[in-house]
């Protein structure tokens, strides 16, 4: 059975064996664990994350791939959701999740804050991404990756680049070098903003101008604010702050109505 790539769908499949086995090695499933896989695709992670694992759970968009794995393996081994990931509601499919997928690139931003609020009943997370989109997430303040990407994902996770996968692994290679990242949420007692969305617009309003000095990139939109006990210098530029003062900052503007 063919099966042609679907540019729409972010279709690039892993045909590297090499690369698969350092992928599964790296997410090591084991018996009875509560595994999603996002995009099984043709297979490639989807068969050796089985060999380990009694069940899985894999969420696929394209009607012939889903009808395909339907065909290839039992329903109790193998749990086919046909539906788009961005619209999953995730506190659905239990308790302490470890999800995995080599992930369409392009919808990559939407998943990883789709997936945010379900951090409380997920244990990790690996995915394949597009390696420029791995730096951004594991970036340190003051560095040129240090973006909203970065803070955001940084206030719920830790996160570790793990290697690089380059093109040729994939039929058909994308046009880019990809990687693969494991995201581990942060304990619950972590200091998490009072508001999540505050905190969003925070960061988003920050680094709108991430060059200009912090304090009149604000002041228009929340007004004056009290920065004495932020620990933020007067002349400091978004792509300074560390995840702890954005927090900060968002709690103090939170408290004040904005
Ligand atoms: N895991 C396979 C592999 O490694 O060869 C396929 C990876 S391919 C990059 C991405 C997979 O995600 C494809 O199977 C594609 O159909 C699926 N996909 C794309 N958009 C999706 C969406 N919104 N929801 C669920 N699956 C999606």
């Amino acid at each position: 059975m063919t099966h042609q790539a679907r540019k729409r769908f972010g279709q690039n499949f892993l045909v590297d064996e090499g690369v698969v086995e350092s992928i599964v090695r790296a997410i090591a499933p084991a018996s009875g664990e509560n595994v999603v896989e996002i995009g099984p695709g043709l297979s490639a992670l989807t068969q050796p994350l089985l060999r380990s694992l009694d069940r899985l759970t894999v969420i696929e968009i394209d009607r012939d791939l889903a009808a395909r794995l339907r065909k290839t393996y039992p329903p109790d081994r193998l749990v086919v959701v046909e539906d788009d990931v961005l619209k999953v509601d995730f506190s659905a499919l239990g308790d302490k999740l470890r999800i995995v997928g080599n992930l369409p690139y392009n919808i990559s931003s939407p998943l990883l804050f789709h997936l945010m609020p379900y951090a409380g009943q997920v244990v990790d997370q690996h995915f394949m991404l597009q390696r420029e989109v791995i730096d951004r997430m594991v970036a340190k303040p003051s560095s040129s990756d240090y973006s909203r990407l970065s803070v955001m994902l940084q206030s719920r996770y830790h996160m570790v680049k793990l290697f690089d996968v380059q093109p040729e692994a994939f039929d058909p290679p994308p046009r880019v070098v990809s990687a693969i990242v494991r995201m581990t949420p942060l304990p619950e007692d972590r200091p998490q903003p009072l508001s999540f969305h505050a905190f969003e617009q925070v960061v988003l309003k920050s680094f709108a101008q991430r060059r200009k000095m912090l304090r009149r990139g604000l002041a228009e939109w929340a007004g004056s604010i009290d920065w004495t006990g932020l620990g933020i210098p007067e002349t400091a530029r978004a792509e300074e702050l560390s995840v702890a003062q954005f927090i900060a900052l968002s709690d103090s503007l939170f408290a004040k109505g904005v």
